[in-house]
């Protein structure tokens, strides 16, 4: 059996699977770089199912959610950017470049703290051109009463004071600490019946390597709008009926697939 370098340098771009594939290795090659905890694999691995059952592209509720989370973060006072290891590992361009269009910080906020860790996020993020990393200096971290987990430890200068926080894949515990603390939520989850998809203001279900990009065509559209023309489109924005739109997406795609999935057969 091949290993994993040889499966990316021999993989086509045509083969069907090519960008899921790429994407797996970009995380495997994180936690080989301590990048990506164990357990991010796994994540990984719960996203690839949903993303398979949404058809792996960015659907209309999606486009609705992003459209509206970049309003709020525009709107936002103290808006942060919490950065995990899969997150840093699958688009840390694409990460930088919002948060410096933004001019919103990134903060790290780690599940598996493990030695070297930190370090290795740092180093990749500040290559793609990172200007305002926070949650590095742990010895100045204070906590957030509501969570019991080592992810209570965030920074003074970011998640603790910011009243807009955009969370990529988290955990639903945390989602609901933040909430309770009196924060905004938006989060990006491909499991749009998890507890961070529930709890959070603003839910986009789909891909964080789809999501980043589209972000930053939807900022340069949205940046020179006024504060009411913003107000209106969060207004406008209905979370629970978003996540309702995306199940029945996700029970259409199934059952065009009952016919559609058997069509590669000779
Ligand atoms: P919750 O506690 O919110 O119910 P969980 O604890 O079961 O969820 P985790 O395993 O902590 O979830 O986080 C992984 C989540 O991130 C999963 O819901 C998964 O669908 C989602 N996810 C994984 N990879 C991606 C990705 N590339 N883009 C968007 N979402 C992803």
């Amino acid at each position: 059996m091949n290993n994993n370098d040889d499966q990316n340098h021999t993989l086509p771009k045509d083969h069907p699977r090519y960008l899921s594939l790429r994407y797996r290795h970009k995380i495997i090659e994180g936690m080989k770089n301590l990048i990506v905890a164990e357990a991010g694999l796994i994540a990984h691995g719960r996203g690839e199912c949903f993303d398979y059952i949404l058809g792996e592209k960015t659907n209309l509720a999606a486009k609705k959610a992003i459209k509206a989370a970049v309003a709020l973060l525009l709107l936002a006072k103290h808006p942060i950017i919490s950065v995990n290891g899969n997150v840093a590992a699958l688009c840390p361009n694409e990460l930088v470049e919002l948060s410096n269009k933004l001019n919103v910080p990134l903060e790290l906020n780690l599940f598996y703290r493990k030695e070297g860790r930190i370090e290795a996020i740092k180093n990749m993020l500040e290559s793609a051109g990172a200007k305002n990393l926070l949650g590095i200096d742990e010895t100045s971290m204070v906590q957030i009463e509501e969570l019991s987990s080592n992810r209570r430890n965030v920074d003074p200068k970011g998640i603790k004071i910011a009243d807009v926080v955009f969370v990529p894949l988290e955990d639903g515990d945390r989602s609901e600490a933040l909430k309770k603390t009196g924060k905004k939520v938006i989060a990006v989850d491909l499991n749009p019946i998890s507890r961070t998809s529930i709890w959070a203001d603003i839910t986009i279900v789909d891909n964080i390597v789809r999501v980043l990009p589209e972000m930053i065509t939807i900022l340069d559209d949205l940046k020179n709008l006024k504060e009411d023309q913003l107000l209106e489109i969060l207004n406008n924005f209905n979370n629970k009926k978003n996540i309702q739109n995306v199940l029945d997406l996700i029970k259409d795609y199934i059952d065009a697939q009952k016919e559609e999935a058997f069509k590669i057969l000779p």
